[in-house]
């Protein structure tokens, strides 16, 4: 008996290991257009959290221009069956841009599906949640790294607790009084030294504000290297997974430059740019492929910032 249990045991593992290895597969079946696009407005920042490379960012910070920003919606807008996201937002806080709001209206306005940011909501006024509003926003996430105005203003240096917490509360208030069900609110907690890692706290700080039934809700995050930037987590030695971002996601810098993903805070990944040449074009070219076939092969020799990263470890 024990011995027919233990069969059937290992051939549900086999089982599940096999349609574990089926689904990764198909996640890196190569498509037309990205699934999710990402687009940095901005890689400018009015903070200095402790957790984030900032100190060793060495790109031109700068605002996308709006020409460049108008010719990547439009050609999103016409791959749009195959765009589930896009993201108004990289490595900088999204709302130092002015016309963040005009964008995300233009981006409705081409029809896009759903329209995204993360920011850290301390210049989110009143004003610019209504702007925001009205402008079709679906989502965004807000990253809120304390509890009280000692934990939170020790790890998001250079912002005001009690300012931010405010503009949070302001936004779920006119929202209510819109009577409007969109934008629905992530709020990010990150535990660590700084903020000494309450989550109960935080739990009961935004508990009360958040609509469960709009979609709104509490993430609890916790730290990554950020592709060699810092190093809270230790490597393992070997390499031993394939990251899917280049079979999904496309990552604009505000240069134009089209990075790898999200983590490359400085831009060497750079497998082209749409300045000149079409979304689509760097999607399928030369660059792309060699390194969808690379990543395959778990040679990642030639892409310092994977080289660093926890995710394919
Ligand atoms: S392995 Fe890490 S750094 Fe490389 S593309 Fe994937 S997420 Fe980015």
């Amino acid at each position: 008996m024990i011995l027919v249990k233990g069969r059937i045991k290992e051939a549900l593992r086999l089982i599940k290991q096999r349609i574990a290895r089926n689904l990764a597969w198909r996640r890196l079946s190569d498509t037309l257009f990205p699934t999710e696009v990402w687009i940095e407005n901005t890689n400018l920042c009015n903070a200095r959290c402790v957790m984030c490379p900032r100190d060793k960012h060495i790109r031109p910070p700068g605002v996308m221009d709006f020409g460049l920003f108008e010719k990547i919606i439009a050609e999103i807008a016409g791959h749009r069956r195959f765009v589930y996201r896009v993201h108004f937002h990289n490595y900088g806080e999204p709302l130092i841009d002015l016309r963040l709001a005009e964008r995300i209206r233009i981006a409705k306005a081409h029809g896009i599906r759903r329209t995204y940011f993360v920011t850290n909501a301390s210049l989110l006024t009143p004003d610019r949640t209504r702007e925001l509003i009205k402008a079709g926003l679906d989502e965004f996430k807000i990253s809120f790294y304390g509890t009280d105005a000692k934990s939170y203003n020790a790890t998001m240096v250079g912002l005001d607790f009690d300012k931010t917490v405010g503009n949070v509360r302001d936004f779920f208030r006119i929202r209510r009084q819109l009577k409007v069900r969109n934008p629905s609110v992530v709020i990010q907690y990150l535990p660590q030294e700084s903020n000494s890692g309450t989550v109960d706290a935080f739990k009961s700080l935004f508990g009360q504000m958040i609509n469960e039934r709009l979609g709104d809700r509490i993430n609890i995050f916790s730290l990554h290297n950020f592709a060699g930037g810092r190093e809270f987590n230790k490597l393992p030695e070997k390499v031993q997974s394939i990251c899917d971002y280049p079979w999904r996601t496309m990552v604009i810098l505000n240069s134009g430059d089209v990075v790898l993903c999200c983590l490359d805070y400085n831009g060497v990944q750079v497998a082209g740019n749409v300045r000149n040449d079409s979304l689509q074009a760097v999607w399928l070219g030369q660059r792309m492929q060699k390194a969808r076939q690379q990543f395959k092969q778990l040679n990642y020799s030639v892409f310092p910032a994977c080289l660093r990263c926890e995710r394919i470890r």
